[in-house]
């Protein structure tokens, strides 16, 4: 039986097993999917074993996506670009390291806005606010970045949001603003913002009161908002958009995205999409419960 695992830690309460799952059956796939704690001392090993015959490859996740990148034989462009991994895939005897986050998350932009908002407005300069400087945050840089954004970095770690404007722009030619956590940054950015993307955990659950936009700040009249948490489906900072009357989601399509590539690189198979959605809803059902 064919094998693909997830290393992360912790991984109990990750949807990825029952989307996958769920995508190897729609596909008559007699494939595993298996999900692995897996320590940060213990990734070598748990890489070597994907070496093994019965393995197709891997996702990466928390706390792993960067600690992982030299212990494979080649990158993706996406993967070397964005210097973050989350789909591992073996091809003969090689692992190649992936990035489908920044993708995963470009798909889903377009899709829920057209494709308008998957790029800066035609009108003239506009700029994405990212809040957050982390992993996520560094997937949605680049794939903004990549379709000619120009980003407002909103961080408390100056030093992490520095590091990220640097590296997108030693390979794309886009302005970065760095601005610290604080008010008056969130009401500075909102100047020509046309895109707000949440990159930090807040709201989610079971902080799910909780949400990073500044108390009675208006947002900026037309922009889309992107919550990149998934759980719970609808947030705090989607719910204020809509009630603004914005559009906004939630990171569930992204999420979805990005496992649809993964399963496409592994099985060069078109993925399942319809099936993966229908379990990750049920998954999120329960993790509601
Ligand atoms: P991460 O690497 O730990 O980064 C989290 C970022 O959020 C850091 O910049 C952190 O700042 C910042 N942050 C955390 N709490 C904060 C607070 N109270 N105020 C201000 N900033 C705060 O995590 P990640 O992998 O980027 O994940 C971030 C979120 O995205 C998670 O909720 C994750 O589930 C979600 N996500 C969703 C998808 C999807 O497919 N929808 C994919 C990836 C991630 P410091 O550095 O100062 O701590």
């Amino acid at each position: 039986m064919n094998r693909v695992g997830l290393l992360g830690y912790p991984v109990a309460h990750s949807l990825s097993p029952a989307m996958h799952r769920a995508a190897f059956a729609a596909a008559g796939l007699d494939w595993r999917y298996q999900a692995l704690e897996i320590r940060p001392g213990e990734l070598e090993a748990a890489i070597d074993r994907l070496r093994a015959p019965d393995w197709r490859g891997a996702n990466v996740t928390i706390p792993h996506k960067q600690a992982v990148l030299p212990l494979l034989d080649e990158l993706s462009p996406s993967a070397a670009e964005v210097a973050a991994v989350n789909t591992v895939v073996k091809r003969g005897q090689q692992l190649v390291g992936h990035n489908t986050d920044a993708a995963g998350f470009l798909l889903d932009l377009q899709r829920q806005r057209a494709l308008p908002h998957a790029s800066p407005s035609p009108q003239g300069p506009s700029a994405a606010m990212v809040l957050g400087a982390g992993g996520a945050a560094r997937a949605v840089a680049f794939g903004l970045a990549q379709v000619g954004w120009s980003l407002r970095l909103i961080a408390r770690s100056q030093l992490h949001a520095a590091a990220l404007g640097e590296a997108v722009q030693r390979r794309h030619p886009i302005e970065v603003e760095l601005l610290p956590w604080d008010r008056a940054s969130f009401e500075s950015a909102c100047d020509r913002c046309d895109l707000i993307v949440n990159a930090t955990p807040i709201g989610m659950s079971p902080d799910g009161r909780s949400s990073p936009w500044p108390a009675g700040l208006p947002f900026p009249p037309g922009a889309f908002v992107y919550d990149l948490v998934y759980v719970p489906s609808e947030t705090r900072l989607v719910r204020q958009a809509r009630r603004a009357g914005l559009e906004a989601a939630a990171g569930g399509g992204m999420l979805l995205e990005q496992g649809a590539i993964a399963f496409e690189l592994w099985s060069e198979l078109r993925a399942p999409r319809a099936q993966m959605h229908a379990a990750l809803e049920a998954a999120l059902e329960v993790s509601h419960a």
